[in-house]
């Protein structure tokens, strides 16, 4: 992914000019770990993270683990790699199924983030898979949300639950629950819900992101997040996070830019996984998230 194509040069670099060194003196380690640092940094990095993780290495680098190491900087290689590996999350998490179906994924995120496009990439996915899966349109407030999502569906395939005009027009909560007694009768067995999102986080729209949640009781809360966001990521993760809880994150454009700062901070800042990665423009630009795989592209 291009996303991390710079960090990924500096990181490589770094280590080609360790790996000239036999043992390794607390000066190099320090070099190494100024390098990772700036790197970091450059990649748009959260500062708080970028510290936590760099102190990690160090004391780790510093340790009889590289000291009694036969091979010293290959050791250093492999404890960032574990590090970030930690910091994109570790284990890889798949998404949750309902015991009982349907199987409620809610959506959440700024305008334009990519949760529109992420919903049909996601049910694309998901009927390929054999499941039946619709889309409900709980973005009421962009004036055109409602015909993207019919677009996409279309796309993916699937049907859009979207209000009838006098049909609860106006109230996302009231749609979001209607569509989930929709899924039931027609035997959907997976609900995805889009909602509005602003261009920036804002109390009203949260507030109304929270009250779908509180009324459908989803399995997942997915926060879709634009890694080209950079230094903005931890903000705004923090604030969904405190407004809707979300269970899970999807990092969007991941093939767009060349840093890649959302995602190695938003796992570290909420605690939550990142469980997709949206790679493009076309709907089947979508990839599970697996963090080892993930620090091996960057390091490699
Ligand atoms: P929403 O407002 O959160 O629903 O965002 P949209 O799904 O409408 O996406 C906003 C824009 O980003 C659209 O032009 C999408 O085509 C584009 N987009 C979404 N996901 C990706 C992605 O993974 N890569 C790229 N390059 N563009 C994307």
């Amino acid at each position: 992914m291009a996303t991390f194509s710079n960090l990924s040069e500096r990181l490589v670099k770094t280590f080609a000019h360790l790996r000239t060194k036999g043992k390794l003196s607390p000066a190099d380690v320090d070099a190494t770990v100024r390098e990772i640092r700036r790197a970091l940094l450059d990649a748009d990095v959260a500062l708080t993270v970028v510290k936590a993780f760099t102190a990690r290495v160090r004391e780790r680098a510093l340790s009889d683990e590289v000291n009694q190491a036969l091979n010293p900087a290959q050791q250093v290689v492999k404890i960032v790699d574990e590090e970030l590996v930690a910091i994109l999350g570790g284990e890889t998490r798949h998404l949750r199924f309902a015991k009982q179906p349907p199987t409620v994924i809610m959506l959440a995120g700024l305008q334009g983030a990519g949760k529109t496009t992420f919903a049909g990439k996601l049910a694309l996915r998901l009927r390929g898979e054999g499941h039946t899966p619709i889309l409900v349109a709980a973005d009421l407030q962009r004036p055109n949300a409602v015909g993207q999502l019919q677009v996409v569906g279309e796309q993916a395939g699937v049907s859009v639950y979207a209000p009838e005009p006098g049909n609860g027009v106006g109230d996302p909560v009231k749609v979001a629950k209607a569509s989930i007694r929709y899924a039931r009768d027609k035997q959907h067995d997976v609900v995805i819900v889009d909602t509005a999102g602003r261009t920036g986080v804002d109390e009203q729209m949260m507030k109304q992101a929270a009250a779908i949640r509180k009324a459908i009781d989803p399995d997942e809360v997915l926060f879709v997040i634009d890694a080209m966001i950079g230094q903005d990521a931890v903000a705004t993760a923090k604030a969904f996070d405190e407004g809707v809880d979300f269970t899970g994150v999807v990092l969007s454009k991941l093939d767009g830019d060349t840093r890649g700062g959302a995602a190695l901070s938003v796992v570290s800042v909420t605690g939550k996984p990142i469980l997709f990665a949206s790679t493009g423009e076309r709907l089947e630009d979508l990839e599970v998230f697996h963090p080892e795989r993930q620090a091996r592209r960057i390091l490699d």
